[in-house]
C-alpha cells in the first residue's frame, strides 16, 4: 500500500520504531550515502585505524559517548578486571567503570542483578532488553513477570533468589549480542557465579545455556538436563530452562518448564538437608 502524503517525522519515527531502531547512537546525525566508501575488513579483522570513522569531538564529550578498545584487548582487560572483584559490590563497581564493550556506550545504565546475593539459587539470561535499561534491573518487563511466576511455582520469591544476565548493558533494538560482546562480558558473569556461589544455577534459553554450560546443542535437548558448572574453585548444579520470553510465545512448552522447575526444587531440598547434617 502507498500513501498519497510524504511522510512526517512521526511516520518516520513509527517506521524505525517497528525495526527495532529505538535510541540515537550519536548526537549529530550522519549521513552514511554521502560518505566516502571504506574498505570492509576481513572476518575476525579489525580495520585499520585511519579507516574507523574519527570520534566526533561532540559527541566523545556526551556522557555515554565512549570508543571501546579492539576486543583481544577488551577480553584481556575483562579477564582481568573480573579476577581482581573481591566481592559483588567491587565486581559491579567494575564493570560501572568497564569501558570495554561497546553496549556500555548505547545503553542507558548497566544492568547487574537482582534479588538475594546469599541466594541458593541463581537464574542468568541473556541480556536486557528496553525494560530492564531503563530500571537498571534485569527481568522486570513481560518475561520477568513470568520469571516471577515461575518462581512463584516451586515456593520461592523473586528475593530468594539472585537474577543476571550474560551481557549487562542492553543490546540497541534488543539485537542478539555479538560473539565478541559475549567473550568480553564472559568474565563478569563467571566471576558474578563464583561471588554468589548458589547450590543451583538455572540458564534461561539457548544463549545463556550454550555460553555457560558445556554443550553446543538446542534448548530443546539440553533443558532439564543436570550439568556441572566448574567456578574454578567448586562445582555447582546447573540445569538449562526455556527462557521466559520463548514460553511467552510458546506456552505449550511450560508443561516442561515445569518439569524443569520441579527437577531445581527437588534438588534444592536435596541440598538444604545434606547442608542441615
Ligand atoms: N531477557 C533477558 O534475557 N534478560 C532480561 O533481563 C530481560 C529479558
Amino acid at each position: 500500500m502507498t500513501s498519497d502524503h510524504a511522510p512526517t517525522v512521526r511516520d518516520l519515527m513509527a517506521f524505525y520504531l517497528e525495526a527495532g531502531v529505538d535510541c540515537a547512537l550519536e548526537t549529530e546525525p550522519v549521513d552514511r550515502l554521502s560518505a566516502p566508501e571504506q574498505p570492509i575488513a576481513p572476518p575476525g579483522e579489525i580495520a585499520p585505524a585511519p579507516l574507523r570513522k574519527p570520534p566526533n569531538p561532540a559527541v566523545a564529550a556526551a556522557p555515554r559517548a565512549g570508543i571501546a578498545p579492539p576486543p583481544e584487548i577488551a577480553i584481556e582487560s575483562a579477564r582481568e578486571a573480573a579476577r581482581t572483584a573481591p566481592s559483588l559490590e567491587a565486581l559491579r563497581a567494575l564493570l560501572d567503570s568497564f569501558e570495554g564493550c561497546a553496549l556500555k556506550f548505547t545503553a542507558s545504565r548497566l544492568v547487574f542483578a537482582d534479588g538475594n546475593p546469599q541466594a541458593r539459587l541463581m537464574f542468568v539470561g541473556e541480556a536486557p532488553g528496553r525494560d530492564e535499561d531503563i530500571e537498571g534491573l534485569p527481568f522486570v518487563g513481560r518475561s520477568g513477570q513470568l520469571l516471577n511466576r515461575m518462581i512463584a511455582a516451586i515456593g520461592l520469591k523473586r528475593s530468594d533468589v539472585y537474577i543476571a544476565n550474560v551481557i549487562p548493558w542492553r543490546p540497541p533494538g534488543n539485537r542478539t549480542p555479538t560473539p565478541q560482546e559475549t567473550q568480553i562480558c564472559l568474565p563478569f558473569i563467571q566471576r558474578q557465579i563464583e561471588l554468589v556461589n548458589p547450590d543451583v544455577l538455572v540458564t534461561l534459553g539457548n544463549p545463556s545455556t550454550q555460553t555457560l554450560l558445556p554443550t553446543r546443542e538446542g534448548i530443546m535437548k539440553t533443558r532439564g538436563k543436570w550439568f556441572d558448572y566448574d567456578t574454578g574453585t567448586r562445582t555447582i548444579r546447573a540445569m538449562a530452562t526455556f527462557h521466559p520470553a520463548y514460553l511467552l510465545r510458546s506456552p505449550s512448552y511450560k508443561r516442561m518448564a515445569w518439569l524443569d522447575l520441579r527437577a531445581i526444587a527437588r534438588t534444592l531440598e536435596v541440598k538444604a538437608l545434606e547442608a542441615a547434617r
